[in-house]
C-alpha cells in the first residue's frame, strides 16, 4: 500500500497506537474482558460529546449507519421532519428522513453559509416539525453552524434536536448537554484518528421517550436502539457480533483524546487551522467561507481561475502522496478541501500542504497560461 498524507475531508491517518489496537488478537464480543471495555467506550464517548446520556454507543458501520440510526429510532411514519440544509449532509439527512416516511420540509442556504436563529424560528412555527435536524460541521463547505439558542428553541416548539456532530467530534467545541441535543452522531475516521467502521450514536431521554412511545417497531432491525441497548445496556444479550477489533481501536483513540484533554485538542485544531488559513491567504489563494464561520477541521479553497482542481489534486497524490479532497454537489469543481483531523491537525502537516502548494500550484498556473 503506498504511503499517504490524508488532508481531505477523511478519512484522515489513524494514530500508530490506535494501529496497534486494532492489529490485538481478536477476543470473544461476550467475553467479561471486551465487555468491560465496551462500558469504557462509552463513558469516553460521553466524555467527548460533553453528555449523561444513557444511551451512547458506537454503532456497527460507518457515519452514515449511526446518522441512519438516529432518524430509524426517532422518525415515526407521518412525523414532520424539518431539515435545514446548507450542504451535502443536509441533503442526505432529508432522503434519510423520507425513506422512514416522515414528512420531510426542509428549508436552505446557499453553500458556505449558515442558518440565523430567526430563520430556523420562523420555519419551526411555520412547519411545526417533530424533529429539527441539522449538521453542526458541514465537510462539503467548511462552514460550522453556531449552536447558541437552537436548543431552547426546540424545547420551546416541542421538537427533538438532532446533531450531525461527523466532522466536529474530537476537533470542534461540542457540547451537547448544554446545547440541548437530543440526537446525535458522529464517525471513526475524522476527528477520532482511527480507520473507517464505527458510527457513535447518542440520544437523550426525550428521544429515548418518543421512542419507548411509539406505535410500531423501529423499522429497521440492526439499528434498532432498544434491541442494541440489551447488548450495551446491563443484560449483554447477543445482538450481532460485535466488529471487537474495531471497538479496541475507537477505545485507544478516545483514551488518547481524553489523555490531551478536549479543551487541548480543540486548541490545537484552531492553533493548526489558523495558521493553515494565514498560509494559504499569503499564497494569493482565498477562502470559501468567511473567518467567524470557518471549521477548524475542514478548510475550503476557492481553485484560481484557469487551474484544474482535479488534476492539481491528482499531482499532488501521485508526486507528494498527499490527498486532499474536491468539491462536492454545488461546490464542485469550485473548491479544494483540506482536512486536518484528529491525529493530521499539527504544524508539520500544515507546513507540508503549504509547501507543496507554494511549490507547484505556479507551475498548474503557468501551463494554463502558456497553453492559451
Ligand atoms: C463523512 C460525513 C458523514 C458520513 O459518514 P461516513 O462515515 O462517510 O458514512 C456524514 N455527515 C458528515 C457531515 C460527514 O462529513
Amino acid at each position: 500500500m503506498p504511503e499517504r498524507l490524508l488532508l481531505g475531508p477523511g478519512p484522515s491517518n489513524s494514530h500508530p497506537s490506535v494501529l496497534e489496537a486494532l492489529s490485538l488478537p481478536p477476543i470473544g464480543h461476550l467475553d467479561p474482558f471486551y465487555v468491560s471495555l465496551m462500558g469504557e467506550v462509552q463513558e469516553l464517548l460521553r466524555y467527548v460529546w460533553q453528555t449523561d446520556n444513557r444511551l451512547t454507543l458506537p454503532m456497527s458501520g460507518t457515519g452514515s449507519a449511526a446518522m441512519e440510526a438516529t432518524i430509524a429510532n426517532s422518525v415515526e411514519p407521518g412525523d414532520t421532519v424539518l431539515v435545514a440544509i446548507k450542504g451535502y449532509f443536509g441533503h442526505r439527512l432529508a432522503d434519510m428522513a423520507s425513506r422512514y416516511q416522515a414528512k420531510v420540509e426542509t428549508i436552505n442556504r446557499p453553500w458556505g453559509e449558515v442558518f440565523s436563529l430567526e430563520e430556523l424560528e420562523t420555519a419551526i412555527v411555520k412547519y411545526r416539525p417533530t424533529i429539527l435536524a441539522i449538521v453542526h460541521a458541514e465537510t462539503s463547505t467548511g462552514v460550522c453552524q453556531p449552536m447558541e439558542g437552537i436548543g431552547d428553541l426546540c424545547r420551546k416548539y416541542d421538537c427533538l434536536l438532532l446533531l450531525d456532530t461527523v466532522t466536529s467530534l474530537g476537533g470542534v467545541p461540542l457540547f451537547l448537554d448544554s446545547w440541548k441535543v437530543d440526537l446525535a452522531y458522529s464517525c471513526t475516521q475524522k476527528g477520532l484518528s482511527c480507520p473507517p467502521g464505527l458510527g457513535p450514536f447518542t440520544m437523550s431521554s426525550r428521544a429515548e421517550k418518543k421512542l419507548a412511545n411509539r406505535k410500531g417497531k423501529v423499522p429497521n432491525w440492526y439499528l434498532d436502539v432498544s434491541l442494541l441497548n440489551k447488548y450495551w445496556g446491563s443484560d449483554r444479550v447477543y445482538h450481532h457480533t460485535a466488529p471487537v477489533n474495531m471497538n479496541f481501536g475507537i477505545r485507544e483513540a478516545l483514551r488518547l483524546l481524553a489523555e490531551e484533554g478536549l479543551q487541548n485538542a480543540w486548541d490545537r485544531h484552531r492553533l493548526n487551522a489558523e495558521n493553515l488559513w494565514t498560509g494559504l491567504e499569503k499564497l494569493g489563494l482565498e477562502l470559501h467561507v468567511s473567518e467567524d464561520l470557518r471549521l477548524p477541521t475542514l478548510t475550503t479553497v476557492k481553485i484560481p481561475e484557469g487551474v484544474d482542481g482535479k488534476a492539481f489534486s491528482l499531482h499532488l497524490l501521485n508526486k507528494y502522496g498527499i490527498e486532499i479532497g474536491g468539491g462536492l454537489g454545488d461546490l464542485a469543481g469550485k473548491v479544494w478541501r483540506i482536512g486536518l483531523m484528529g491525529y493530521n491537525s499539527n504544524s508539520e502537516n500544515v507546513e507540508r500542504v503549504l509547501n507543496v502548494f507554494e511549490s507547484e500550484l505556479p507551475n498548474f498556473r503557468e501551463s494554463i497560461v502558456s497553453a492559451a
